[in-house]
Order: structure tokens, then sequence, then C-alpha cells
């Protein structure tokens, strides 16, 4: 196991899915986390107890990553309630399916709004702190379908790429501080976002998975765990697939 004591971590999303089963899992590491939600209350406060039990501090924090004026003022409360960031991971995600020439405006800027530039968003204002802390560990949470193209998905894989030119950038950017970007490119994850897939959909992506299983949230969380430990510290602006073999590059 990774040992991430001393640490501070903030998952965007992590009220369910994912999100949830990296902040978890980083909590097993010994890292507090900070766990961003924004209309699963209920499950937030689940998870902030399961945590609790494993003996780990973590705070709820809920923010709309996707509303810039919100971010920066919820990630100055946390640094004064909790202290600086070592750790984020831009988890949070939301799709709106649909043909290009059906896609509705609105459609688009939800998804680039909530997918990427949310990150541009969180990333801004954590990172002073991660500047005074000389540390810090970005992950960002992409797809797949940035590298294959998915069709009804032009939004998303838009904002998804999007995500890894980011990546690459802010690394080089960063990098002399003793900062690392590195993104997470999942696959087919058995989640609430995967489930309002059409079953046509689920049963052809999953013919084409060569090990003929979708993947469990926990089979993203141990990579993270993995780049936000100090075993990582000489891997930044690097993509890492976590696919069943779906994509390989
Ligand atoms: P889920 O739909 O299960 O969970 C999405 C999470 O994002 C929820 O916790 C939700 O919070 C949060 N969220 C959505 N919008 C906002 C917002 N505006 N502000 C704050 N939080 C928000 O998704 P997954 O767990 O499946 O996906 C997690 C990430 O992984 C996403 O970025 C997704 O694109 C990516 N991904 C997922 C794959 C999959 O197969 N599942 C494959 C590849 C990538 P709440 O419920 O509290 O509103």
């Amino acid at each position: 196991m990774f040992d991430l004591s001393g640490k501070i971590a903030l998952v965007t999303g992590a009220s369910r899915g994912i999100g949830r089963a990296i902040a978890y899992e980083l909590a097993k590491c010994g890292a507090t986390v900070i766990v961003n939600y924004l209309s699963s209350e209920e499950k937030a406060k689940n998870l902030a107890q399961e945590i609790e039990k494993l003996g780990k501090k973590v705070y709820l924090s809920k923010f709309d990553v996707s509303n810039y004026e919100e971010v920066k003022s919820k990630i100055k409360e946390i640094e004064e309630k909790v202290g600086g960031i070592h750790i984020l991971v831009n988890n949070a995600g939301i799709v709106k399916d649909a043909l290009l020439l059906r896609l509705k405006e609105e459609d688009w800027d939800r998804v680039l709004k909530t997918n990427l530039y949310s990150v541009f968003y969180v990333t801004q204002a954590v990172l002073p702190m991660m500047i005074k802390e000389r540390f810090g560990r970005i992950i960002n949470i992409s797809s797949v379908v940035a590298f294959t193209g998915n069709p009804g998905q032009t939004n998303y894989c838009a904002a998804k790429a999007g995500l890894i030119g980011f990546t690459k950038a802010l690394a080089l950017e960063v990098a002399g501080r003793n900062i690392t970007v590195n993104a997470v490119a999942p696959g087919y994850i058995e989640t609430d976002m995967t489930k309002e897939l059409p079953e046509k959909v689920k049963t052809a992506f999953l013919s084409e998975i060569p090990l003929k299983r979708a993947g469990l949230p926990e089979e993203v969380a141990y990579l993270v765990n993995f780049l936000a430990s100090d075993l990582a510290s000489y891997i930044t602006g690097c993509v890492f697939h976590v696919n069943g073999g779906l994509y390989r590059d």
C-alpha cells in the first residue's frame, strides 16, 4: 500500500462512482480527504462516514466545479479550514449525449463547462497552495473516448481530449516546482454514468474489451493512488489507460 499520510487530497465529484472509490482509496493510504460533490449530499455523507470508520480525517465540500466564482471561494475556504492541498484529482464529469446534428448548444456548453473548464477553474485555485507546499500531484480523469472517439459524444470527446492537452502543457509549466500532472483515461467502468448507456452500446463495448468485462471504480483508484504517491515522483505529463485492453498506445 502507498503511504499518503500527512497529505491533503481534494477529489472533485467524489459522491459517487469513480470519484468515490478514489477518495476512499486515498484515505485508506492515509491521506486527509476533501470530498467534493454537487447534488448527492446523502451519498457524500455516507462516504464521509465510511472514511471516518477507517480512522481518517474527511471534509465535505459542496460546490459546482463549473462555476468559476464558487470554485474560487470554496477552495479558499478549504485552505483556511483544512490547510494546503497536496493532491488534486479532477474527476467530476457528466455526459449529455446526442448526434452532432441534434446536439443542443446548452448540452455542448454544459459538458465542456463541467468536464473541461472546471479543471482550469479548480486547478488554478489549488495551484498556489501546491507551489507554497513545494509538492503537488494533479491527476485528471479523462476517458478512452478522447482517443477512440464515440458517436453521440462529440461534446464529451472534445472535453476529454482537451484535458489531455491541458495535462501536458501544465506538466511543463510546473515541473520545476515539484508538481506532477498526469491524466488517467478509464475505459468502460461500472458506475451510474455507464448505467445510462443503451443496452446496444454496452454490449458493443463489452464485446470489444479483451479482458471481457467492465472495470470497477477501484481499478481506476489504485492507479490514482500510485500517481499520488512519492513512488511516482519522476512521472509527469503522461496519460495512463485503465480499460481492459480496449485501447492501447
Ligand atoms: P458518475 O456519474 O457516477 O459520478 C459523477 C460525479 O461527478 C458525481 O459525484 C457528481 O456529483 C459529480 N459532478 C457532476 N457534475 C458536477 C459539478 N458540476 N460539480 C461537482 N461535482 C459534479 O460518473 P463516473 O464515476 O462514471 O465518472 C467519473 C469521471 O470518470 C468523469 O469525469 C467521467 O467522465 C470519467 N469517466 C468515466 C467512465 C465510466 O465508464 N464510468 C469512463 C471514462 C471516464 P453529484 O452526484 O453530487 O452531483
